[in-house]
C-alpha cells in the first residue's frame, strides 16, 4: 500500500465520504423526478469522484484542496437557493470539511462568507427567533472548530520545530540536514548549472577537552561554537549538526571556490578564538560540492572523506574533496 501523507489521506477520506453520503440522494431526487436538484446531487458526485482519483493517481493536492473546498461551498448555497432552509444541515459537515481542507483563519473566512450569503437566502424564509437561532448556532460551529484547529496548529508547529532543531545548541539536527539535502538534490537535478556545496566540521581532539575541562565544558564549547559560525553565516548558508562534534554547514548556490574561503574564514576564526576558561579549539574541515547523478548520502560522504583527509594531514585544516 501507498504510505500517504495525511492531507491526502483527508482528501481521499471526505471526498469518498460525500460521494457514500449524496448517492441516496441522488436516487431519491432522481426517482422524484426532480430534475434541477438531481443535476445538482450528480455534479456533486462526479466531482468528488473527480477530485478523489486526482489526489488517488497524482497525490498531489494543492488544487484539490480548494477545489474541493469551493465546491462544497458553492453546492451547499446552490441546494440552499433552490431547496430552501430544510437543506441548512448540510452547513455543518461542510464547514467541517472547510477545517479539514484548509487552514483554520482561510476555513473561518471562507465559513463566515458562506454563512453571510445563506443567511441573506434564508432571511424572509423563517421565523425571526429560528432564524437567529440558526444563525448563531452556524457561528458557534464555526467558531468552536477555529479555536480547535488553530491550537492544533500552533502544537504542530512547535512539535515541527523540536523535532528538527538540536537541543543543545539550537540549530538543526540530522533529520533537518537530511530534509536540506534532498531540497538541493532535487534543486540540482532541475538546474543542472546550479551548484552547492557542504562544508563538514569536526572539532579536534574533543574528547581531550572533555576529559580535562569535563562535559558540562565540552556542552558550552559546543553551543559557544555553533553561535560563533552562525554570525558568519548568509542567508543561503545553514548549520547543522550531524551529531556529536561534527556539523555541516550547506552553502546553497555556493561552488567549492567561495565555500572554501568561507570554510578558511571559519578555522581561522575557531583557531582565534579563545572558548570558555581560555580553551582553545581547532577543527578540521572536509568540503565537497555537488555533483549530478549522486545521492544525498554519497555527497555527504565525499565531504566526510575529505575532512578525514584533513584530520590525517595533521588537523587545524580544510580539505577539498575530489
Ligand atoms: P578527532 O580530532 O579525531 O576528531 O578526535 P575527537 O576526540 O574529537 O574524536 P572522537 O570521535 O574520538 O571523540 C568525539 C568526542 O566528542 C567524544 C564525545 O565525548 C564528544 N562528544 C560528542 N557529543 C558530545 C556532546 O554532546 N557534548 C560533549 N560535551 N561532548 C560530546
Ligand atoms: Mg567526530
Ligand atoms: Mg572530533
Amino acid at each position: 500500500m501507498k504510505n500517504r501523507s495525511p492531507e491526502e489521506s483527508i482528501i481521499l477520506a471526505l471526498t469518498s465520504a460525500a460521494t457514500l453520503c449524496l448517492m441516496p440522494f441522488l436516487a431519491w431526487r432522481l426517482l422524484e423526478q426532480d430534475w434541477l436538484i438531481a443535476s445538482l446531487n450528480l455534479f456533486a458526485v462526479l466531482s468528488a469522484m473527480i477530485v478523489f482519483a486526482h489526489v488517488y493517481i497524482t497525490g498531489q493536492v494543492i488544487y484539490a484542496r480548494w477545489g474541493f473546498a469551493i465546491l462544497c461551498a458553492v453546492e451547499l448555497i446552490l441546494t440552499i437557493v433552490l431547496k430552501g432552509p430544510s437543506q441548512i444541515g448540510w452547513i455543518y459537515p461542510v464547514i467541517i470539511a472547510l477545517f479539514m481542507l484548509l487552514t483554520p483563519s482561510v476555513a473561518l473566512m471562507i465559513s463566515m462568507t458562506m454563512s453571510s450569503i445563506i443567511a441573506g437566502v434564508l432571511w424572509s424564509q423563517l421565523s425571526s427567533l429560528a432564524y437567529y437561532q440558526l444563525l448563531f448556532s452556524i457561528l458557534a460551529t464555526a467558531l468552536f472548530i477555529y479555536i480547535f484547529t488553530e491550537q492544533m496548529f500552533k502544537q504542530h508547529r512547535v512539535l515541527k520545530q523540536l523535532s528538527i532543531k538540536d537541543p543543545l545548541t539550537g540549530v538543526g539536527n540530522r533529520r533537518a540536514l537530511e530534509d536540506k539535502l534532498l531540497e538541493l538534490m532535487s534543486y540540482k537535478r532541475a538546474y543542472r548549472d546550479n551548484t552547492s556545496t557542504l562544508i563538514l566540521i569536526d572539532l579536534d581532539q574533543f574528547k581531550d577537552i572533555n576529559d580535562q575541562h569535563g562535559h558540562n565544558i565540552g556542552d558550552q564549547i559546543l553551543i559557544t561554537f555553533a553561535s560563533l559560525v552562525n554570525q558568519k553565516l548568509r542567508n543561503k548558508e545553514c548549520l547543522y549538526r550531524l551529531g556529536g562534534e561534527e556539523f555541516v554547514i550547506t552553502a546553497a548556490d555556493k561552488n567549492r571556490d567561495k565555500a572554501s574561503i568561507l570554510a578558511e574564514e571559519i578555522r581561522e576564526l575557531i583557531d582565534m578564538f579563545l572558548f570558555t576558561n581560555g580553551i582553545h579549539v581547532t577543527i578540521s574541515i572536509g568540503i565537497a560540492e555537488s555533483q549530478a547523478n549522486e545521492t544525498s548520502q554519497e555527497w555527504l560522504g565525499r565531504a566526510d572523506a575529505a575532512m578525514y583527509k584533513a584530520k590525517g594531514a595533521g588537523r587545524n585544516l580544510c580539505c577539498v574533496a575530489a
